[in-house]
């Protein structure tokens, strides 16, 4: 059996390594180290691959989440609500631009921000809501819009691990996340659904004068060379990613299959367990498990994952610490926050590997010292 990983970037790179090479040799002979065609040409497959008008390419996620916020005009002050049960970038991106998170709760089954909260928790000060499709699952997008709509807040996607996750609204319309809100943002972080080997990160908008306001954000508020109209900051994806994520694009819904079907082994595996709530998905989305998450009901789960690793089975706690309990936030009144269910969650949860190249023999060594422990 090979060794178990979280995720095995490596086995999936052989299995394309002839078209990989030849794009990065590619670039390397261009000399075209930044921007050129092979970023022009990954920013509109992606645009198309969404059904979205404008792709604007950046650095890495986080960098997209942070100018999204610049180019709406978020001001200093200004608060956006967002779930605390995410990873820091999403609300980091707002404490460096000195807006206020508020931190809402989210739902104990689909992990995304819990709607009924959201309304709660606007203020005549709330200018956003960023919600995040966390692990590869939708948040409720149709629901999120018409608040949004109602109080005339923008909705800003942090789609860093949901690439590729349809939504089908009421009426039978579907859209990829990222296209719902106002502006989404993703990232190519290796380990991500679609991952660069190394940093990237994109931001869509299907609104023209936004795409470019965010385009001269990445880059140094430029409207042309050398012609700085607004504050920005240097963001591009580098070539060579843009070259590499050209070509793994186009395996990204055979990749999101193979995640589904790793998930459905766990699914029948432990659909039995009392002690296991293995992952819900919401019909109105298509998961794509970024993560494959179960919560434990009365297991040491702190024991089960020191348990796996000496077994040799990764596992991971995504996320250990809510963003509101951070040190971080202690300065924006984080503790302030009576967030039940994320507190619930952050002590029962547990990932298990999920990637493209899991095998049958790997899939049923990681149940079998799973079920050994809790059994
Ligand atoms: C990975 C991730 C980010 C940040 O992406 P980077 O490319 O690492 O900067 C933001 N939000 C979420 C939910 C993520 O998982």
């Amino acid at each position: 059996m090979k060794p178990l990983q979280m995720v095995d970037t490596k086995s999936q790179y052989l299995k394309i390594k002839p078209a990989i090479d030849d794009a990065v040799i590619e670039v390397l002979n261009s000399a075209m180290y930044i921007g050129g065609p092979a970023v022009n040409e990954f920013a509109e497959n992606l645009a198309a691959y969404h059904k979205i008008n404008h792709v604007v390419t950046c650095a890495n996620g986080t960098d997209a989440l942070q100018i999204a916020m610049m180019a709406l005009g978020l001001q200093p002050g200004d608060e956006i609500i967002t779930p605390s049960f995410t990873y820091i970038a999403t609300v980091e991106t707002a404490a460096l631009l000195h807006l206020k998170p508020v931190f809402v709760e989210v739902d104990s089954k689909t992990f995304c921000i819990d709607v009924a909260a959201i309304e709660k928790a606007i203020t005549p000060k709330t200018k956003a809501i960023v919600p995040v499709h966390l692990y590869g699952h939708a948040a409720d997008m149709e629901k999120i819009m018409v608040i949004a709509k109602a109080h005339n807040l923008y909705v800003i996607e942090d789609n860093a691990q949901g690439i590729g996750c349809d939504y089908t609204f009421s009426d039978g319309t579907v859209k990829k996340t990222g296209t719902i809100g106002d502006i989404g943002c993703t990232s190519f972080y290796p380990s991500k659904n679609l991952g660069a080997y190394g940093d990237g990160g994109a931001i869509f908008t299907n609104d023209e004068a936004l795409a470019k306001k965010l385009k001269m954000i990445a880059s140094h508020g430029q409207s042309r060379r050398y012609y700085h109209d607004v504050v920005g900051c240097n963001s591009r994806l580098d070539t060579i990613q843009a070259a590499i994520l050209n070509i793994k694009l186009k395996h990204l819904d055979e990749y999101i299959i193979a995640r589904r079907k790793a998930a459905a082994y766990y699914d029948n595996a432990f659909a039995n367990q009392a002690k296991i709530t293995t992952p819900f998905s919401a019909a109105y989305n298509s998961h794509v498990f970024h993560q494959y998450t179960l919560v434990l009901n009365e297991v040491d789960r702190d024991g089960l994952n020191a348990f796996l690793a000496k077994e040799g089975v990764p596992s991971m706690i995504y996320y250990p610490v809510p963003c509101h309990k951070q040190k971080m936030f202690d300065a924006f009144g984080g503790n302030s926050f009576h967030l039940p269910v994320t507190d619930w969650l952050t002590e029962r949860v547990i990932s298990l590997p999920i990637h493209t190249e899991l095998e049958d023999e790997q899939l049923e060594f990681i149940v079998s010292k799973v079920l050994s422990f809790i059994q």
